[in-house]
Order: C-alpha cells, then sequence, then structure tokens
C-alpha cells in the first residue's frame, strides 16, 4: 500500500464571478521515504493540491470530487474535527515565509513545546525535551531553547519550523515553497537538511515550488502542473533528461545551467491560463509554438511516456 494516493481531486471555488477548478482531475502518489516535487507558475494549483490533502482551503474552496488515501482511509471523507486529528501527527506543512510566523517575544523552546503539548498531550517538561531533541535534529544546538527568534538568522528560523512540522513525527510533510525568500546557499542547506530528514524519518515528502531547477537534487519525481492539471510526470531523470511536455521543457529553459553552454534563459511568453475562463482545448495552446488546430478543441488525456513517466500533450512523441 502506498503512502499517499491521491485520485481524480478536483478542487473548486466557488467566487463572486463564477466556480474556479483550481485543481482538476489531479492524481499522484508517494511512497515512504519517497519525495514529490509538485512544480508550475503561481497559480496553478499546487498550493492548493496541497492544501486540499490536510484540509486547509480557504472558506470558497471545496473538494468536489476525488479521493485522497493516506494508508489506505480516504481523508476527503473525513469531518472538520476528524481531519484535525491527522494535521501535524500524519500531515504537517510548511508553508512559505513560515519562519516570520514565529512569536517575537517568546523563546525557542517555548514555542516548539508549545505546538508538541498542543498535539502530544506531553507535559511542559517532557515537551521541553523533545524540543531540544528536535532542535538537535534539524542541526541547531538544543542550548539555543532560551533563545529569541531575533537571536536566529532567516535560516535558523527555518530549520526551527521544519522543527515544529517534525514535532509530532508526521509520515507527510508538504513544504510549500519552504526555501523562498532564502539566499541560494541558505536554500540549499534548507534543502538538503529536508533531504536526509525525509531519508533518516522516511517520511514522504511534497515539496511545492515554481522553480523546477531546486527539484533535481531533492526529489524523486517531479509533477508538472498548468492550470489545475497535471501535464507531465515522472522520475527526475524522466523530466531533466527526456522531457516531453513543450510547458515542461520551457520551464527547463528558464533557468541557467552551468554545465551547458551559456545562454540567455528563455523564459515562457504569455499570460498563465485565466482559470475563471480557461482556454478550449489544450489550456497551454496559446502559448504553445507547437499548437494544431486539434490543441484548440480537444483537450488531451494522459499518455504513457515510460515506466512511470506520463504526458498530457496531443503531440509529444512517446
Ligand atoms: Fe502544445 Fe498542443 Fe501539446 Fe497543448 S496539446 S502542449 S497546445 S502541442
Amino acid at each position: 500500500m502506498k503512502l499517499l494516493e491521491v485520485k481524480n481531486l478536483k478542487t473548486y471555488f466557488d467566487t463572486s464571478k463564477g466556480q474556479l477548478k483550481a485543481v482538476d482531475d489531479v492524481s499522484f502518489d508517494l511512497d515512504y521515504g519517497e519525495a514529490l516535487g509538485l512544480v508550475g507558475e503561481s497559480g496553478c494549483g499546487k498550493t492548493t493540491s496541497a492544501l486540499s490533502i490536510c484540509r486547509l482551503l480557504p472558506k470558497e474552496g471545496k473538494v468536489y470530487g476525488g479521493e485522497i488515501l493516506l494508508e489506505g482511509s480516504d481523508l476527503a471523507k473525513l469531518s472538520d474535527d476528524e481531519i484535525r486529528r491527522h494535521r501535524w501527527k500524519d500531515i504537517s506543512v510548511i508553508f512559505q515565509g513560515a519562519m516570520n510566523a514565529l512569536n517575537p517575544v517568546m523563546n525557542i523552546g517555548d514555542q516548539i513545546a508549545e505546538a508538541v503539548m498542543l498535539h502530544d498531550g506531553l507535559s511542559k517538561a517532557d515537551a521541553l525535551k523533545r524540543a531540544g531533541d528536535l532542535l538537535e535534529l534539524v542541526e541547531i544546538s538544543r542550548g539555543r531553547v532560551a533563545n529569541y527568534p531575533h537571536e536566529f538568522s532567516g535560516g535558523m528560523k527555518q530549520r526551527v519550523m521544519i522543527a515544529m512540522a517534525l514535532a509530532c513525527n508526521p509520515k507527510v510533510v508538504i513544504g510549500d515553497e519552504p526555501t523562498t525568500a532564502l539566499d541560494v546557499m541558505v536554500q540549499a542547506q534548507i534543502l538538503n537538511l529536508l533531504e536526509k530528514l525525509r531519508k533518516e524519518l522516511n517520511m514522504g515528502l511534497i515539496l511545492i515550488t515554481h522553480d523546477l531547477s531546486i527539484l533535481g537534487e531533492t526529489c524523486d519525481k517531479i509533477a508538472v502542473m498548468y492550470a489545475g492539471k497535471i501535464v507531465e510526470s515522472g522520475t527526475v531523470a524522466d523530466i531533466f533528461e527526456n522531457a516531453k511536455h513543450p510547458y515542461t521543457k520551457k520551464l527547463i529553459g528558464c533557468f541557467p545551467n552551468v554545465e551547458k553552454e551559456k545562454r540567455i534563459p528563455d523564459g515562457i511568453k504569455g499570460a498563465p491560463a485565466n482559470m475563471l475562463h480557461p482556454p478550449a482545448g489544450c489550456p497551454f495552446h496559446p502559448r504553445c509554438e507547437m499548437a494544431a488546430e486539434q490543441c484548440r478543441v480537444e483537450i488531451p488525456q494522459q499518455k504513457k511516456a515510460g515506466t512511470s513517466h506520463q504526458v498530457a500533450c496531443h503531440l509529444a512523441e512517446v
């Protein structure tokens, strides 16, 4: 049995201007100790997919269909109270810019202990001991429990947030742009730490990012999202060495490659799809240099491009 299986997830937002299909028929899975990268431009549905898993959607958002199977149990069927019991203990999230959520007038040990007590019901003394253990897990000396957030660098604060996310030994950790706002060196350290922890703790990791380049070293597999759908998925090698979808190829072209000849990154022309009024046919067709007549009228379905490689493009050669 897989650790997590998301099948045909449909999460829509009911807005005053109509229904917005933020996530439309999305499927992926995750094994113990495995890391999946969800990548795409902002508004493509990657964060909404993650928020649907732990039911942290804004009030306009609702899961309209699909299954979210955690060790075989469907989280989509649980009440709000029941899902609350799974958050932190089974699935926890490290949000973008989470480090800014630390309370500036409370020391780090107390903040971690508070999270532990809230979810694990430990005594204050035991929770403080666990806070020290968690700091060591994220490579910060346990002696720093008495320090306040302003005494930590940005990277250390993000490590503290990772420690909090791990407080109740979750099976799945979702990192939503966890390294945004950190400089490149610190970004690499945080990603290395997440990779080390998921292997040591055998947890599943879902890494959400707009930056495909950070997934190569950190993830086992990648799902590329565009306009609420997965347009290509596969192993890191499938995506980086044998991308089939024009959008994936463009995303790869957006980042400089030190191993290849010097050139200006391509960028992707045009604007992301208007999700309230998505284009007919393939949602990428207004930006796609390969678009043919069929692309303007028919939505491409997933087709197999390899053992674990799938692509949704009429013209992709498989
Ligand atoms: Fe481009 Fe057509 Fe493929 Fe869409 S289906 S990505 S428009 S070639």
